[in-house]
């Protein structure tokens, strides 16, 4: 079987060395040593600052509507997002009583369409939750502007984009927070695991309190909290990861550019900015509709080749949420997408194979 996505597994025994050392603290959990490593790390190779490790990265997204005040208060709370996203998004918001109000994508790029924000804005509008969907940028400055304008919160779910540069800077630096995913499947993993950036240190010391159940010492209770912590053994497997993620990119890009290679004339692909530095997580294609979607999913089947419908349905077309305004561009995107086979261990026949298989 050829599977669309492949978690990456380090070496072993540098795995087992970091083990070893958990073993000789007996320190497992509550921000030690090897968490407080690679939050260090991470700032770094990622060139932000902020950063909160946390248990994973739907977590992520629930703790940074909280530090900002999103959730939490007795207000009645909207926030406008994306239809073509992963249910993540939208559910952490409804699961934090607030209520995801969706506004279009662009038929280009799939991200939120900056466009069709103001559109969606009402008096319990508190923020704005855009997807960099597949690693792409959304038009953060279109977006910011917007923001400012109405006075709302931008939280990015920036799941896709780990490592990810737009004009030279991390993208990660855009929003009043950002929010990753370290989960298996996700480029860079810690096998459960979330992190969020905060554009303020303000907002990082609430949001660590919060992970910690809003306690700030053995007696004292400061804020209502919750527990999403990272543990250490979540932290050795990120440690070791990060030290082999450039492997991981090389092998990823070069599986990528051969895809763009062969399928661009043919296919509609993700539009992306020119100054975007990308990260190679996914190779989304739009066929031509859904039946041909349908009938490509089915000759890959018979090849023992796994493609994903990623994303659908069409957030809107589900029973948990409203659709006040109409996904007509979403829904289309939703229809027509597959998600090839992208991991660090594609070989070059499987690949011809999966690429011929489109073609035919
Ligand atoms: C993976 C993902 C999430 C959820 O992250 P978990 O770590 O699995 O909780 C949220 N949003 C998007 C866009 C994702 O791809």
């Amino acid at each position: 079987m050829i599977p669309v996505t492949k978690p990456y597994l380090p070496d072993r025994e540098k795995l087992a060395r970091y083990i070893d050392g958990i073993y000789e603290r007996g320190w497992l959990t509550n921000n030690g040593p090897l968490v407080q490593k690679l939050t260090s790390r991470l700032e770094e190779y990622l060139g932000v600052k902020n950063l909160l490790l946390v248990s994973n990265g739907t977590l992520a997204l629930q703790i940074a509507y909280r530090a900002l005040g999103i959730s939490g208060t007795q207000q009645k709370a909207e926030a406008i997002t994306t239809p073509f996203t992963f249910v993540a998004t939208a559910s952490s918001l409804k699961w934090e009583g607030i209520e995801p109000i969706f506004a279009d994508i662009d038929a280009d790029t799939w991200c939120l369409d900056p466009a069709n924000i103001e559109g969606a804005i009402t008096p319990q509008t508190k923020a704005i939750v855009p997807v960099h969907v597949f690693g792409s940028a959304c038009n953060v400055e279109a977006i910011e502007q917007i923001a400012k304008k109405h006075n709302l919160k931008i939280v990015y779910d920036a799941s896709h984009a780990f490592g990810v540069k737009y004009k030279s800077e991390s993208l990660l630096k855009h929003g009043d927070a950002a929010t990753l995913s370290f989960h298996a499947t996700k480029l860079f993993h810690t096998i459960e695991g979330g992190a969020i950036i905060f554009k303020r240190k303000e907002s990082l010391e609430r949001a660590k309190k919060m992970i910690n159940f809003g306690l700030t010492g053995s007696e004292a209770i400061d804020a209502l909290g919750i527990n999403a912590k990272m543990n250490e053994f979540q932290a050795a497997m990120g440690l070791c990861v990060l030290d082999e993620i450039q492997v991981n990119l090389q092998a990823r890009s070069d599986i990528w550019n051969t895809y763009e290679q062969a399928l661009s004339n043919k296919f509609q692909l993700q539009a992306r900015p020119k100054e975007l530095e990308q990260n190679y997580s996914y190779f989304p294609v739009a066929l031509k509709n859904k039946d041909s979607t349908k009938l490509t999913l089915e000759k890959l089947k018979e090849k023992n080749i796994q493609a994903r419908r990623y994303f659908y349905p069409s957030l809107e077309t589900t029973e948990f949420f409203q659709n006040r305004n109409n996904q007509t561009v979403s829904r289309s995107i939703a229809e027509r997408i597959l998600c090839l086979p992208l991991h660090h261990q594609i070989n070059k026949e499987d690949q011809d194979l999966i690429i011929e298989l489109l073609y035919s």
